[in-house]
């Protein structure tokens, strides 16, 4: 059975949340965020939803429509902590986060090695209780076997979503939806489409080519294959202004031989410094993350003097870091590796070192060979298994 591991993760009207997480006593009531002269409402709660308060809305017709609502003025800078807050959480199950809005996020926990659909389940579920437990904030999601499918699923049942949706029944699951929630179709053309008696998705596919090709003109066939579910992009973790690098392993079975855990890290340490590289960019800080099989977990980092683009000047910390995170001696379940500290190249005119300069040649040497056959051709000292 194929196992849904992609993400979409949406924050319940995160900035009210917020606010009542800071303040409890607005809990259950009509709660907006917004300015209140020639203001905006910027958040709403649920009971201020169902007074007819909407975002964004003008501040006077919001308190016209619903006289009894609370107005809190924006706080500045709560909102980003939160929301950092909110993915590191997220960053702790899976290193393969998108973050696409303050609230919102895609998570693959695809390569964490989840046996089962029950499994990955089970550990979002884990998140979503977590968020909870740590922020006081609520948050729904969507399961799904791609992008388009959880970030549908993530938004049908707010607040407090949890929506799966088994590979194989994509097409199922979109056919009885309205129209409008498919992405791309916006207030206008979704009126438009329900004038031509298309409500919902299913609705698509009764149509003649021609209806379709002069409704969405060259994009008929995109909005075809949407509507059946189909979507191949990728969880993008590493973007151009990633503010960390990161990889982690969960062990099939518990470990506790150091010797194996530290070769682990070293070949994640590999695996990342090519990606950087490939970015253009340098990495300063290295941490290390252990977790036992009962999700406590712990860290340990250290910083070099000045950002660096090649691996060496990481492995004589890998060591130390892991037996200062890994206090306990018990066995782990995963072990990941975070470089971060990211900062643009040096001028392409700056002095190496003799020896580096030769590692930096060796090193984009290294970059081609694995980028012409396949990242598994090259395999260094520190990933051979003994
Ligand atoms: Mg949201």
């Amino acid at each position: 059975m194929p196992i849904p591991t992609i993400v979409h993760l949406d924050a319940d009207a995160f900035f009210v949340s917020v606010e009542q997480a800071l303040n409890p006593s607005l809990r259950g009531k009509k709660v907006a965020v917004g300015g209140r002269e020639r203001g905006i409402i910027s958040s709403a709660s649920y009971e201020a939803r169902a007074c007819g308060v909407y975002t964004p809305m003008p501040t006077q017709r919001a308190l016209k429509v619903c006289p009894d609502l609370v107005l809190v003025p924006h706080t500045a800078g709560v909102y980003g902590e939160y929301s950092r807050k909110l993915f590191d959480l997220c960053e702790q199950l899976t290193p393969y986060v998108e973050r696409n809005s303050i609230d919102e996020g895609y998570l693959d926990v695809g390569p964490c090695g989840h046996k089962t659909a029950a499994a990955v389940e089970a550990v979002v579920r884990g998140l979503q209780q977590r968020i909870w437990d740590r922020l006081q904030i609520t948050v729904s999601f969507g399961l799904a076997s791609n992008k388009l499918i959880a970030a549908i699923a993530s938004k049908l049942r707010k607040p407090r979503g949890f929506i799966v949706v088994p590979p194989g029944t994509e097409a199922a699951f979109l056919a009885p939806l309205e129209i409008g929630r498919l992405p791309g179709v916006g207030t206008k053309t979704e009126a438009s489409l329900k004038e031509r008696g298309i409500e919902r998705v299913r609705d698509l596919f009764e149509r003649p080519e021609a209806e379709l090709r002069s409704v969405f003109g060259e994009g008929w066939r995109g909005m075809l294959a949407m509507a059946r579910g189909e979507d191949d992009r990728v969880v993008e973790t590493e973007h151009e202004d990633a503010k960390s690098y990161s990889q982690q392993e969960t062990f099939g079975k518990d470990i506790s031989d150091f010797a194996e855990i530290e070769r682990v890290a070293k070949g994640m340490i590999d695996d990342l410094l090519p990606k950087i590289r490939a970015d253009g960019k340098r990495v300063r800080t290295l941490t290390v993350k252990v977790r036992y099989p009962d999700f406590e977990q712990a860290s340990a980092g250290h910083s070099l003097p000045e950002a660096v683009e090649l691996e060496t000047p990481f492995y004589p910390w890998i060591a130390p870091l892991l037996k200062q995170a890994w206090t306990k001696r018990r066995p782990l379940r995963l072990v990941s590796v975070k470089l971060s500290g990211v900062e643009a190249p040096q001028a392409q005119l700056e002095m190496f070192a003799e020896g580096d300069e030769k590692r930096k040649r060796l090193a984009a040497t290294l970059d081609a060979l694995k980028a012409a056959r396949g990242s598994g051709a090259i395999v260094r000292g520190a990933q051979i298994k003994k």
